[in-house]
């Protein structure tokens, strides 16, 4: 009889071992995945943040430097390619380039290269004549 008792003692203290460190591995995977998730939003929240810091320090005088509803990448394309609301070469402007997306009827347009308006005024570096 007693031998029966250790065995069920021992069985339960087992068990009960096995429970406890499944549920601790299981609040240690849980409290993981939350902190991951944390992280993303901390980026994805930094990025916009740098975003808004872009656009203030552009000139919104013109609508179409208005890049509040721009991706911090796209704005980093803008960046990158040199772009300029206002073209400083003569006869070389976003409304003759090869590139440009028209928008009939309003300010801006857009480019092939990045999101978000263009003006027509602009330039950047991959300017292209059209080709007729
Ligand atoms: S490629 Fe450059 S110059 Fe041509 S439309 Fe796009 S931004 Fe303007």
């Amino acid at each position: 009889m007693k031998e029966i008792k250790y065995a069920r003692r021992n069985f339960l203290q087992k068990y009960l071992k096995l429970v406890s460190l499944l549920a601790g591995s299981g609040v240690i995977l849980s409290l993981k995945s939350n902190t991951s998730v944390t992280n993303s939003n901390k980026t994805r929240a930094s990025k916009n943040q740098i975003a808004q810091k872009l656009v203030s320090q552009d000139d919104l005088k013109n609508p179409c430097d208005d890049l509040s509803k721009v991706s911090a990448e796209e704005i980093a394309k803008r960046k990158k390619l040199a772009y300029v609301s206002q073209s400083p070469v003569e006869n070389n402007q976003c409304a003759n380039c090869n590139l440009f997306i028209p928008a009939p009827e309003k300010p801006c347009g857009a480019c092939l290269l990045f999101k978000g308006p263009v003006s027509p005024e602009g330039h950047c570096t991959y300017w292209a004549p059209i080709n007729e």
